[in-house]
């Protein structure tokens, strides 16, 4: 795993300044990985590059509640709304081949999932949109004439989400007094810088709850205003 991530970092990388990347168990193999590529002579972290760990929406879920405000792409610059996920998007479409392969040698039904893998990497390819004529040096550019069908309907996707996102956020942030905003803004302006340093500081994206004892004999009380009132009480604090 170190290998193959340190390599792909090292590759074409120049002028990338940060590099967002996604990993199952991310929150176990982040732990010393620094150690591990100061003490290597075959790991190397470009020089200025900034990482940015996380583990993808699809895998956070089920891990510890701390790890949803230190490792959740929703809480990275650049990530938002991401699986972070490759080969597990194609489990639902080669479903539909298991009943064929499910009788096959071993060796047969390793070349018939290859080329069924093969060819959903052929379309994905092609789905990226036209490549500009050789003049450009045959890169796909974003340039309006040529229509880049898979990326751009993501783009269009997260404009109308990033639409009903913003209407959300001014509501509650209208609401929230200047100083409460400035003190969160000055909060979350230390975690985004010092998050690579220590991802402990994401913390601060946690829900915060106040550790306090319940007493359970409150909900026997007989007054119903007071037991709601004490009940209203602990939910807020
Ligand atoms: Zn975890």
């Amino acid at each position: 795993m170190d290998y193959s991530i340190f390599k792909a970092l090292n590759f074409n990388m120049e002028g990338i300044e940060a590099a967002l990347i996604c990993y199952d168990v991310m929150c176990q193999w982040s732990v010393h990985m620094k150690e591990r590529v100061i003490g290597s002579n075959y790991l190397k972290l470009p020089d200025g590059l900034e990482l940015r760990l996380g583990i993808g929406l699809f895998h956070i879920h089920g891990h510890q509640d701390t790890c949803l405000a230190r490792y959740s792409p929703s809480f990275i610059k650049g990530g938002r709304q991401i699986d972070g996920e490759t080969i597990e998007t194609l489990w639902a479409p080669l479903n539909e081949i298991s009943r064929s392969t499910r009788g096959m040698s071993t060796s047969h039904r390793r070349e018939v999932i290859d080329d069924h893998m093969n060819d959903s990497n052929w379309k994905k390819l092609i789905d990226l949109g036209k490549f500009p004529p050789p003049s450009y040096g045959y890169r796909v550019s974003a340039y309006v004439g040529w229509v880049v069908n898979a990326v751009s309907r993501r783009y269009r996707k997260a404009l109308s989400g990033a639409t009903i996102s913003t209407a959300a956020f001014e509501s509650i942030n209208v609401s929230a007094s200047p100083e409460s905003v400035e003190a969160w803004s000055a909060e979350e302006e230390y975690a985004q810088r010092e998050r690579g340093r220590d991802v402990k500081v994401m913390d601060i994206y946690d829900i915060k709850r106040k550790q306090c004892g319940y007493n359970y004999s409150m909900i026997c009380l007989p007054d119903i205003r007071f037991q709601s009132h004490r009940v209203q009480r602990y939910f807020l604090n």
